[in-house]
């Protein structure tokens, strides 16, 4: 029975090993279609080309996994390339009650609204202001700069009586810069926490608008500045979204119309030439249709290419649970071969964490969990996968015939030196003992039954 066991296992091991990697051709390939699905999902072209450049670097090389085909793969890793850049770093899940605006500062806190006609400020502000309102219980003050749109301080006062905000009282024929003086001076006078400060927008960028929003922004000093912006804008995002950034300065973007037909590639357009977050999505006219961003279901909808996606997960995750129970039989038959370490490495690094991969272990102590932590090293990893990867079978098999001229001959292929050689051998060492120590002490039997 052992030797069929280690039989079969060593097989499913070659299996393992024999894994391809992707190639230039294969990333080209599959490359082609994700241009044509970000281009139809209107990215920006030129925010494609250097998303798709950097992408296809990070990808050359990378491991097929089983079932899997290289184009597949590819679509994968461009899928969570994606899902990265859009949540940029720290801000992958907002904070569902702030909805990752900032207003933890001495009150009165303004929010300056920024963007082209009809992006959706008005609408947005009035949408903002219920949320700080109803979930952070503060005071909210609505004001509208804009005295160029027939009625469009009245919209505002519309939305202010409908979810019950306060709006600053209309004084016809006043300029922006001073509304917003009035608006803070109200604001201080009237104990409001946060003044949202909708201003006007204009059918195109225009240098008039651009030096009125900064001169707002120069008296009001706002901690954030949101870029409104439809979902549905094309090509022009990227000038729309620099020029404001520029001119202006924003910290973050809401994307409105989100529950329209479009894939929203302005928003990875923008998230690449600015750097700024897309805080939050305008998902309907209603008041209460406003959400965190979700990165993964922006990206999802940008490159269209769900079922590729989920599929390449679910390979991932069969091979994985099949990686660790094979793993956990042969530890529990004492055996522990640099094969198996092998696979070991690469499940980690697959799994990208120790402490996830040594969790589901079964019948692995807590002691024996944190020495093996402490021996493995994630950035060592690739490292050691090449010294392994220059050995012969019978080497990896046998560790014990690895004398001084197969370990320079090793070290020599894998581009290490030989005391790298020699750690690694030493850490297999005591990994393996560890397994003939656990098998002792549990018994066969006793360790095969914590394995159910
Ligand atoms: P502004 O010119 O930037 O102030 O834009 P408005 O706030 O006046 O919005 C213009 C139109 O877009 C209005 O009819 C809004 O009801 C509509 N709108 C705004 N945001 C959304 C959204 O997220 N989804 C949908 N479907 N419509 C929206
Ligand atoms: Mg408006």
């Amino acid at each position: 029975m052992f030797e069929g066991l280690s039989g079969r296992l060593s097989g499913v091991f070659d299996k393992l090993t024999r894994r391809s990697s992707l190639t230039e051709a294969d990333v080209d390939e599959a490359m082609r279609e994700v241009r044509v699905a970000l281009l139809d999902a209107d990215v920006a072209l030129p925010v494609v080309k250097r998303f798709i450049a950097q992408v296809k670097e990070e990808a050359i090389g990378q491991q097929v996994i089983r079932s899997v085909t290289p184009g597949q793969m590819v679509v994968k890793i461009v899928h969570d390339a994606l899902v990265a850049m859009l949540a940029g770093d720290g801000d992958a899940e907002p904070d569902p009650m702030m909805l990752g605006i900032d207003i933890a500062h001495t009150p009165p806190v303004p929010i300056l609204m920024v963007g082209l006609q009809g992006s959706g400020k008005t609408t947005s502000s009035a949408k903002i202001g219920l949320r700080i309102k109803t979930r952070e219980r503060k005071k909210v003050l609505l004001a509208s700069l804009d005295v160029y749109r027939p009625a469009a301080q009245q919209q505002l006062a519309i939305l202010g009586e409908q979810t019950g905000i306060d709006t600053l009282p209309i004084v016809v024929g006043q300029m922006p810069v001073a509304i917003a003086e009035r608006a803070m001076k109200e604001a201080r006078a009237g104990g409001y926490d946060v003044v949202i400060l909708d201003t006007a927008g204009r059918l195109h960028i225009d240098e008039v608008l651009m030096a009125e929003v900064a001169a707002v922004r120069e008296l009001v000093r706002p901690h954030e500045t949101l870029l409104v912006t439809d979902a549905m804008t094309g090509q022009d995002a990227v000038t729309i979204a620099s020029e404001f950034n520029e001119k202006v300065g924003i910290t973050g973007i809401v994307l409105t119309r989100v529950d329209g037909d479009s894939r929203g590639g302005a928003a990875l357009s923008m998230r690449a030439v600015t750097g700024v977050p897309v805080k939050l999505m305008g998902i309907g006219e209603k008041m209460e249709d406003l959400d965190a961003f979700h990165p993964q279901r922006v990206a999802g909808r940008i490159l269209d290419m769900g079922d590729i996606v989920s599929l390449v997960e679910k390979a991932a995750q069969t091979i994985e649970l099949e990686d660790a129970e094979r793993m956990a039989k042969r530890m529990a038959e004492g055996k522990f071969d640099l094969e198996d370490l092998l696979a070991q490495l690469r499940q980690i690094k697959r799994m990208g964490d120790v402490k996830g991969l040594l969790g589901m272990m079964p019948g692995i102590s807590k002691m024996q969990r944190q020495m093996a932590e402490t021996q493995i090293d994630d950035k060592m990893i690739p490292r050691q996968e090449a010294i392994i990867l220059s050995m012969t079978l019978k080497e990896r098999r046998t560790p014990e015939i690895i004398k001084a001229s197969r370990k320079k001959r090793i070290a020599a292929g894998s581009g290490t030196t030989i005391p790298e050689v020699n750690r690694l051998l030493k850490q297999h060492e005591q990994m393996a003992t560890v397994m003939k120590r656990l098998k002792k002490l549990g018994g066969r039997k006793g360790l095969m039954n914590m394995l159910k």
